[in-house]
């Protein structure tokens, strides 16, 4: 189990390389909200997303190659920490996946092999590869890396009431649960999921790991499973679980570029898009977490 201490460690091993993120109110955002929210802008990260905290801490204690399976973010952040390290590091891709995301990681100096239909079939054949596997989702210390966005935020808006997390494999949000309960004990964590890919939302309500289908439009929050690790902390300390439509999404993602001058990608809207299906939920001061910025070009022409 992840202490603070396992946290104030990988805060020194992320400064090193990457500055806090900024958090700011925005009034017109707030007029819509009908209540104070900050916005904590991890979509302002250099591979626009809060997953590279978790692999520069992650990589920080590996020596030798790895290997990680992911369509998107989580590759792009692996990639990023290995260039970092001067490591090697191999990402299995879906052979669908977009090209301006195959780019972007080899852009960083990875290797990219092409390889099954869906996320489980890269997932496999990342098995069979030399070097150490690295999971999107059971990894401890991705948790205490990703964990260092809320202790930022924790330390500059002790006030929050509530915070509002995106959640995939459900290691943002599980980062999260763990800094308040040790900083800001009386801050509510509510987490935020597609209804068209419940897998997380399900296995927290279930109290047990269950599978569902991705028909969400939403990269970011489409798992199809629920991961023990993570699943173990927010049974224990998440106030709530909130599913939105896809379509509320972009509704936020349209306000979050009109209103608060920021990009956010689908699964980074996902938290606004809560705080606005849900304010009976929500407190008076909430802190919306923008995960990502990577959005498609079809994503940002929609
Ligand atoms: C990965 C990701 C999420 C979900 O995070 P988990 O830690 O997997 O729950 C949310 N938003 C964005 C932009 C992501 O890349």
């Amino acid at each position: 189990m992840l202490t603070m201490n396992d946290v104030l460690r990988a805060r020194r091993v992320v400064a090193a390389h990457l500055p806090p993120t900024p958090s700011w109110s925005y009034p017109l955002l707030d007029e819509a909200a009908g209540r104070r929210l900050v916005v904590k802008h991890e979509n302002a990260q250099p591979t626009g997303a809060f997953k590279v905290r978790g692999a520069l801490n992650l990589l920080a204690t590996l020596c030798d190659e790895v290997v990680t399976y992911s369509t998107g973010n989580h590759a792009r952040a692996i990639a990023y920490a290995a260039r970092e390290y001067g490591r090697k590091a191999t990402i299995v891709m879906p052979a669908g996946a977009a090209e301006l995301k195959i780019r972007a990681v080899e852009a960083l100096g990875a290797n990219v092999v092409l390889h099954g239909a869906n996320m489980a079939g890269a997932e496999a054949h990342a098995q069979t590869l030399p070097g150490r596997l690295v999971s999107p989702g059971d990894e401890p210390a991705l948790v205490a890396g990703v964990a260092t966005a809320y202790l930022e935020l924790f330390e500059r808006h002790p006030d929050l009431d509530t915070v509002v997390v995106p959640v995939g494999s459900g290691t943002g949000a599980a980062a999260a649960c763990l800094v308040a309960a040790a900083v800001a004990p009386g801050c509510r964590v509510i987490g935020v999921q597609s209804a068209a890919a419940p897998a997380a939302h399900d296995s927290w309500r279930a109290g047990q790991c269950v599978r569902r289908d991705n028909r969400t439009r939403v990269d970011g929050l489409a798992t199809g499973r629920g991961f023990d690790g993570p699943q173990a902390v927010l049974r224990e300390h998440l106030a709530d679980f909130v599913l939105v439509a896809d379509d509320d999404i972009d509704r936020a993602r349209r306000l979050l570029a009109l209103r608060a001058c920021t990009q956010a990608e689908g699964a980074g809207a996902a938290g606004l898009a809560a705080v606005l299906a849900r304010p009976d939920l929500m407190g008076s001061a909430v802190g919306v977490v923008v995960t990502g910025a990577n959005a498609t070009e079809l994503e940002l022409a929609r």
